[in-house]
């Protein structure tokens, strides 16, 4: 059982995590976000926003001094404190957008795929397709290092794009409303390994870490982590984990940020 004192991280999915699924509150999990922040614990924030619209949360949560991953995991953004040299302020694993965003526009020219990306929209189209208002929606747009993209043809071309886009080391997930496309083997897991290898070597001991997630694009980093916190989804997938160590997952009652408290009530004794 991991305690306060321990050399704990915690990695946390934001929207049906720690934010309500519906209000975007966090309010419920303030007391632990306070105890954990006494503690000196790290709280990552691992989300599918992009690192644009990760800034104003990540300062409301006062986390800025920490790092975080965006882009469900193929961009790791370092704070000052963590750049050694000349280091660039983010770790892309893979892919970058440009890359990304000429390989799919060579592909549709070539065979015609119907599929239309971010980079091919106007914020107003986002707005439309994503319910945020338009300022959100281009903050949405500003892209590091994943494409998401409506798809109108047939089922045949898109296994094809599939098939196109794993020849040039990309590939395809699926998301709420989009399909994602970014580097084959890049995921909220990774992310979430690479990190906590920096961690460790930062701090010369073995780090215990937390991870906790409603949705399918969190499994691999529910997988990734010492201890995991499955939160009830308002969603009908389930939530399958390959991993043995069954009292190191802990399945939560309660939604969004009431069910984050539950979960690290379960597994951290507070004294
Ligand atoms: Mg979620």
């Amino acid at each position: 059982m991991p305690y306060l004192d321990d050399p704990l991280i915690i990695f946390t999915d934001l929207d049906g995590s720690l934010l309500d699924h519906h209000d975007y509150s966090w309010q419920p999990a303030q007391p632990w976000l306070d105890k954990l922040s006494a503690a000196n614990i790290p709280l990552v924030l691992t989300t599918s926003k992009t690192p644009a619209e990760v800034a104003a949360l990540q300062s409301a949560l006062h986390l800025t001094h920490q790092p975080f991953i965006a882009e469900n995991g193929a961009m790791i953004h370092l704070p000052p404190g963590w750049r050694t040299g000349d280091e660039v302020p983010f770790h892309i694993n893979g892919a970058g957008y440009s890359e990304i965003r000429q390989t799919l526009v060579e592909l549709r020219q070539r065979y015609d795929f119907e599929f239309r990306g971010f980079g091919d929209v106007t914020p107003n189209q986002v707005a439309v397709w994503t319910g945020l208002s338009e300022p959100e929606a281009e903050l949405a747009m500003q892209r590091e290092a994943s494409e998401p993209l409506v798809w109108f043809g047939n089922d045949l071309d898109f296994a094809y794009l599939k098939k196109c886009l794993a020849r040039e080391g990309l590939a395809l997930t699926r998301g709420g409303r989009f399909w994602h496309v970014m580097a084959a083997g890049a995921g909220k897991g990774q992310a979430v390994q690479w990190l906590s290898e920096r961690y460790q070597q930062k701090r010369g001991q073995p780090v215990i870490s937390i991870g906790i997630g409603d949705g399918p694009n969190d499994l691999s980093m529910l997988e990734a982590v010492n201890y995991a916190v499955v939160i009830k989804g308002h969603h009908d997938h389930e939530m399958p984990l390959h991993r043995d160590d069954i009292s190191h997952v802990f399945r939560t009652s309660e939604f969004g940020p009431q069910g984050w408290s539950q979960g690290l009530s379960h597994f951290i004794p507070v004294f």
